[in-house]
C-alpha cells in the first residue's frame, strides 16, 4: 500500500484544497492532510485553502488555519499542491490558481472522471468518501485523534451515516478503527449531519411543500428561490440535506432539488436511489458528481429546467 508521505519528496512548501461549497468530506478530508502532516513533519510550511466552511465543521482540528485563495496571485508558488474530494481545476475555486502554479500535483478523489488531473492520483469512484482513501494513505499507528475525527466527519457526511451503497465493509472496518481510537462519535454525528437549526428545518419545511412528482411519482422535484431563502434567512449552505429528505419519499427513484444562488441562477442537487445515473444527467449541464449523488447549475425558469431534468430521468427509466 502506498502511503501519502512517501509521495511528499523534497517539498517545503505545500497547499491544500478541495472543491467549492465545501462539505463534509471535503473539509474532512482536507483537514486531515493538513493536521496529518503539520503533526508528522513539522518543519514543512502547510497551507490550507478553501471557500468559507459550514459552521458545524468549525470543530474540527485546523479549522481556524484554513485561508481563502486569491485567484490573482500568480505569486505565490507551491512545491506541491494537494486537491482532496475534487478532480478539476475550476471546481477548486479561487486556489485553481495555486494548483495550475504548483511544482508538482497530488489528486486525492472519488468523483467520476477525475482522472489525469495530477502528476500522481488515487482516484477510485468505488469509495465511499475521499475521507476514507486518506485514510488508507495514513499508517494506522500516525492516525491522531484529531486526524480521526476529521476522517470520520468527511465518512459520515458521505454514507449518510454508514447507510448509502457505497458504504463497504472496509469503511466500516476503517470507522471501526476511528471509533477504537476514542472519538467522540456519537457528538459528530449528531452535529455533522442531524442536528439543523430552527431556520433550516423551517426551510426544509417550505422545500417539500413546495413539491411536485413526476413520472408516476418516480421522480419528485422542488425549488426554492432567494426571496424564500431571505424570507427564513438562510444561506445557501443551509440547503444540504433536503435533496435527501425529498428522495426517500415512497416511490421516488430521483430527487431533484433547485435553489437560486442569484438572479434565475440556480443551483441542481441530483439524487438517484438506484436505477438512474445522476451523474450523466448533471454532466450534460456541465456538473458532475457520483451516480447516486450529482450537481450542477442551471438558468431560468427553474421549473422548465425541472421539466427538461424530468425528461432526462425518464430516457433512464425507460
Ligand atoms: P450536492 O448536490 O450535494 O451539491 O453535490 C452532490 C455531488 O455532486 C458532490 O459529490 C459534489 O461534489 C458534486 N457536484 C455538485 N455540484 C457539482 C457541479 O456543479 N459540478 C461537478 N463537477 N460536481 C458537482
Ligand atoms: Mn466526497
Amino acid at each position: 500500500m502506498e502511503r501519502l508521505l512517501e509521495h511528499i519528496g523534497d517539498a517545503k512548501k505545500i497547499g491544500i484544497s478541495g472543491h467549492v461549497n465545501p462539505d463534509g468530506d471535503c473539509v474532512g478530508s482536507c483537514l486531515a492532510v493538513y493536521n496529518f502532516l503539520r503533526e508528522k513533519c513539522p518543519e514543512l510550511d502547510i497551507q490550507i485553502f478553501l471557500n468559507p466552511i459550514p459552521t458545524i465543521f468549525s470543530f474540527l482540528a485546523g479549522a481556524s488555519d484554513i485561508q481563502q485563495a486569491d485567484e490573482n496571485d500568480n505569486d505565490r508558488i507551491f512545491d506541491l499542491y494537494i486537491s482532496l474530494d475534487c478532480g478539476d481545476t475550476s471546481r477548486l475555486g479561487p486556489a485553481g490558481t495555486y494548483f495550475r502554479n504548483a511544482k508538482r500535483r497530488i489528486c486525492i478523489d472519488h468523483h467520476l472522471g477525475s482522472h489525469g488531473f495530477a502528476d500522481w492520483e488515487l482516484v477510485d469512484s468505488e469509495a465511499s468518501s475521499t475521507c476514507e482513501l486518506v485514510f488508507d494513505l495514513i499508517e494506522p499507528s500516525d492516525i491522531s485523534i484529531a486526524v480521526a475525527e476529521c476522517i470520520y466527519t468527511g465518512m459520515v457526511t458521505d454514507t449518510g451515516v454508514f447507510q448509502y451503497s457505497c458504504t463497504h465493509s472496509s469503511t466500516m472496518k476503517a470507522a471501526g478503527f476511528l471509533m477504537d481510537l476514542g472519538i467522540d462519535y456519537p457528538r459528530i454525528v449528531e452535529r455533522v449531519f442531524y442536528e439543523k437549526t430552527f431556520e433550516q428545518n423551517q426551510i426544509m419545511g417550505r422545500a417539500l411543500l413546495n413539491a411536485r412528482r413526476y413520472l408516476d411519482n418516480r421522480c419528485i422535484a422542488s425549488v426554492i428561490t432567494k426571496k424564500e431563502m431571505d424570507e427564513f434567512g438562510v444561506l445557501p449552505k443551509h440547503m444540504e440535506g433536503i435533496v435527501s429528505q425529498l428522495r426517500v419519499t415512497r416511490d421516488a427513484e430521483v430527487s431533484i432539488f433547485l435553489y437560486e444562488t442569484e438572479n434565475y441562477h440556480f443551483k441542481v442537487s441530483l439524487r438517484s436511489s438506484d436505477l438512474v445515473n445522476v451523474a450523466e444527467i448533471a454532466a450534460a449541464y456541465g456538473g458532475g458528481g457520483h451516480a447516486k449523488a450529482a450537481g450542477c447549475g442551471v438558468q431560468g425558469d427553474p421549473w422548465k429546467a425541472i421539466d427538461t431534468i424530468v425528461k432526462k430521468v425518464k430516457q433512464q427509466l425507460n
